[in-house]
C-alpha cells in the first residue's frame, strides 16, 4: 500500500479538484488515503485513511444495493445496465432513450434509484446513512450539510435531469424531495476505512457485516458486473484495463473497489481527471493490482 501511495502522489497534482460544487473546491489535492478491508474483517490503511471526505457518487452503489434488497428486480424496469459512454451528468441519452437512464451509476440513473428507494423506505437519505453506519461501525457517519446545500444551490443539471425524468413519468416522488435525498446521500462524509468496511457485502457475495444476507449471490454478482462496466462513467474501459476491478468513483476523489471473495479497497485523492475520477486513486489501484494478484482477471 505504501508503493500504491507513492504511485498516486507522483501523478495526483496533474488532476483538478472538483469545483462545480463550491464546497468541494477547498479539498487538498495532496491528501491521500487508502484502506483495505478483508472479507473476514481485517482492516489496513495508509495515509489519511481515517479522514472523512465527501463520498459523492460512491453513494450510488449503496442506493442500488438497498433498492434491490428492499424492492427486488422492479428497479430494472426504470433504469438500464449498459455503459453510457457519456459524462456522469449528461442529459443527451435521456431524450433518445425515452426517460430510461442507461445505468444506475450516472446521475440520471441514481436519481431514479433514489426515487425508488424513497418510495420503498419513506426515507432514502436515512436508509443509506443507517446502512453505512451499521456496516462501518461508525455511528458518527453523517451528511455534511454544507456540501449538500452547496450541491443544491448549484444543482441546475441535476434539477434538469430530474424534471426530464418526471416528464417521462419515471419519478414517483416530487422532484424537490428526490433531489434533497440524492444530495444528502452524495454529501455523506466518510473515510476510506468507513467505505471499505461498508462495501464488504459486495466482496462477501451479499452478506452484511453481521453475517445476515442483504442480497442474493446473484444480485451481488450483478452489482459487481455493473460496477465494472459503468462505475467509472466514460472511463470504465480504461479503469478495467488499468485496475481490473469493479469500482465506483465520486467527485470527492474517492474510489471504492471490490475484489469478490477477498475484500475491498478504498482510496481517496481529491484531484480528478476530466471524466471526474481521482487521478491518484486510479494510479494507486493500478499499482496495487499490478503488484498483487488482487484483480478479477
Ligand atoms: N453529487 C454529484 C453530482 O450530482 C455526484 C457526481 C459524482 O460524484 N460523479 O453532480
Amino acid at each position: 500500500m505504501e508503493r500504491a501511495r507513492d504511485a498516486a502522489l507522483r501523478v495526483a497534482t496533474t488532476g483538478r479538484v472538483a469545483d462545480y460544487i463550491p464546497a468541494l473546491a477547498a479539498a487538498d489535492p495532496e491528501a491521500f488515503g487508502m484502506a483495505l478491508a478483508t472479507t473476514d474483517g481485517e482492516v489496513f490503511g495508509v495515509g489519511d485513511w481515517e479522514q472523512p471526505f465527501s463520498i459523492q457518487s460512491i453513494s450510488k452503489l449503496f442506493t442500488l444495493a438497498l433498492t434491490l434488497a428492499v424492492g427486488g428486480e422492479s428497479i430494472w424496469k426504470r433504469v438500464g445496465r449498459e455503459p453510457s459512454g457519456t459524462p456522469f451528468n449528461s442529459l443527451i441519452q435521456l431524450e433518445t432513450e425515452h426517460g430510461i437512464p442507461r445505468n444506475p451509476f450516472i446521475n440520471a440513473g441514481a436519481i431514479v434509484v433514489t426515487d425508488q428507494l424513497h418510495s420503498l423506505t419513506g426515507d432514502a437519505r436515512g436508509a443509506v446513512r443507517d446502512f453505512l453506519r451499521a456496516e462501518s461501525g461508525n455511528p458518527l457517519l453523517e451528511t455534511d450539510s454544507v456540501v449538500a446545500a452547496s450541491e443544491a444551490d448549484n444543482g441546475h443539471r441535476n434539477a434538469a435531469l430530474a424534471h426530464f425524468l418526471a416528464s417521462y413519468g419515471n419519478l414517483d416522488n416530487p422532484v424537490d424531495t428526490v433531489l434533497e435525498h440524492y444530495y444528502a446521500h452524495c454529501a455523506t462524509a466518510a473515510s476510506c476505512r468507513d467505505l471499505a468496511l461498508a462495501g464488504r457485502f459486495l466482496a462477501r457475495h451479499g452478506l452484511r457485516a453481521d453475517a445476515s444476507r442483504l442480497l442474493s449471490r446473484s444480485d451481488a454478482k450483478r452489482i459487481n458486473a455493473v460496477l465494472l462496466t459503468c462505475g467509472m462513467y466514460d472511463a470504465a474501459g480504461e479503469f478495467a484495463f488499468r485496475v481490473g476491478l469493479p469500482g465506483k468513483s465520486g467527485v470527492g476523489g474517492g474510489i471504492l473497489a471490490v475484489v469478490p471473495g477477498r475484500g475491498t479497497l478504498c482510496v481517496w485523492s481529491p484531484a480528478l481527471d476530466p471524466a471526474g475520477n481521482s487521478v491518484g486513486g486510479v494510479a494507486a489501484l493500478d499499482a496495487f493490482t499490478t503488484a498483487t494478484d488482487w484483480s478479477v482477471f
